[in-house]
């Protein structure tokens, strides 16, 4: 199949060509139909698998022929980061033809939001709590709004953002064209796009099959030799561009440091930054003055980095789903990776689920030469787990969240939980 046969608008069809897309991908191939015929679309599809262009190529296409400066298309998604990568596809896809799109999202300042959208914007793309906030003011007019697109919904509803999907979902115009993209298919996902579309066509790709470029690995190793651990195999491995997963801001932070003073390019992201220095990690990581970036889920998601050569978990994610999503970073767009997963004794539970997802064992390694007999310190080092503690004999929750180790000791679910106020933009991991 060729990207001619969609017959876009030759103006989105040029910005295809400066892509340098030869041919389109699965979901591109069964999406862009559909979107084209103007039907309601639920796509199963991971990132890194070209969803975005399998939606913002046909917007541009239904766009182009239209009036300027109203707001026709509305993208929501999970992060900055995303909004960000999504606005940046929709620049350059649609560079030809003269439609223009902002971004709207939360941490930064709200007056250039309110200047953008007064000038006139074709196609916003949102993070849920500031767009709520520019729909309380007043200050953004959905009411000619053609298309709404909920990107990355299970993300979204992970991070609590379904009461204010609901609510978005009311301020805008009854007729439209919607399409729910999603990785994975939880219940609340499934009850979300009952209500939202109408007669949808569904596409799926590799549900939660990880791209069959990636190559898996486990090295098991005790809790506190796993920075040392990271660091041989970082110095014993042909890496180009390496994104390392940790379970909290802390530690990403922490490890990003020791990283630095090992001698590596390394940056970090998470929550704490600024924007600007979000935007300096992630362009430093793309254009490869920073060979490694630490960072958690929740501020990975989405990342676009097509040259990512590894995926290394430092510490194992919560969900099988959440491995899926880590390691789609590599091998993007068929090229090929690695990802490897630092394992302690503790992780057994998540390694069964995760092999099977994978629908196989995955390889257990060991770094040649390395030491894994060094005892633990005596005083237990930064990152190994504190002794368990009866729960009254805890510190103040307040002080306790302010440690990494207080971070590692919380239940999975309270990690999970997402702080409502100044968190909007679901950086908090
Ligand atoms: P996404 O899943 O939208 O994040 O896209 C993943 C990566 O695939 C991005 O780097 C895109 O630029 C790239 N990509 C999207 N569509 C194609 C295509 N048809 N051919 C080659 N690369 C593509």
């Amino acid at each position: 199949m060729t990207f001619q046969e969609f017959k876009f608008h030759p103006d989105v069809a040029a910005g295809i060509t400066v892509a340098g897309y030869a041919t389109p991908t699965p979901i591109q191939a069964q999406a862009i139909p559909a979107v084209m015929a103007g039907r309601d679309v639920m796509g199963l599809a991971q990132t890194g698998t070209g969803k975005t262009a399998a939606f913002a190529l046909p917007i541009l296409h239904r766009l182009q022929p239209g009036p300027r400066g109203k707001v026709r298309a509305l993208v929501v998604a999970p992060t900055r980061e995303l909004a960000e990568q999504i606005n940046e596809a929709f620049a350059a896809y649609g560079k030809q033809t003269r439609l223009t799109s902002t971004t709207i999202y939360g941490g930064v300042g709200n007056n250039p939001q309110v200047a953008a959208l007064r000038r006139g914007v074709d196609i916003v793309v949102a993070c849920p709590g500031r767009l709520l906030d520019h729909i309380g003011q007043g200050t953004i007019d959905l009411s000619k709004l053609e298309v709404l697109v909920l990107d990355e919904a299970d993300q979204m509803f992970d991070m609590g953002f379904l009461p204010d999907i609901r609510r978005i979902l009311k301020a805008v115009p009854k007729t439209r064209q919607t399409l729910l993209f999603s990785a994975t298919m939880p219940e609340a996902i499934r009850g979300l796009a009952g209500e939202t579309l109408t007669s949808p066509v569904t596409v799926q790709v590799d549900r939660v099959a990880p791209a069959v470029t990636v190559s898996h690995a486990l090295y098991p190793v005790d809790q506190h030799l796993k920075t040392a651990l990271l660091l041989g195999l970082l110095k014993h491995t042909d890496t180009e561009s390496v994104l390392v997963f940790t379970r909290t801001k802390h530690r990403a932070k922490r490890l990003d440091e020791q990283l630095q003073k090992a001698g590596f390019r390394a940056a970090s992201l998470q929550g704490n930054l600024s924007q600007n220095r979000r935007q300096a990690a992630l362009d430093g990581f793309r254009d490869g003055s920073f060979q490694i970036l630490v960072a958690t889920d929740i501020a990975a998601r989405g990342i676009d980095v097509s040259q990512i050569s590894h995926v290394i978990n430092y510490d194992i994610p919560d969900t099988p789903e959440a491995y899926i999503h880590r390691i789609g970073r590599t091998g993007r767009a068929a090229r090929s990776g690695d990802a490897f997963t630092l394992v302690t004794g503790e992780d057994t539970a998540m390694v069964r689920a995760i092999e099977k997802v994978l629908g196989k064992p995955v390889e257990r390694r060991r770094l040649e030469g390395f030491d894994y007999t060094v005892p633990a310190p005596r005083k237990d080092s930064e990152f190994a787990r504190p002794p368990r503690q009866p729960v009254a004999r805890r510190p103040k929750p307040a002080a306790a969240a302010s440690t990494p180790e207080a971070e590692a000791a919380k239940p999975a679910s309270s990690r999970r939980r997402f702080k409502r106020n100044g968190a909007r933009s679901g950086n908090d991991r």
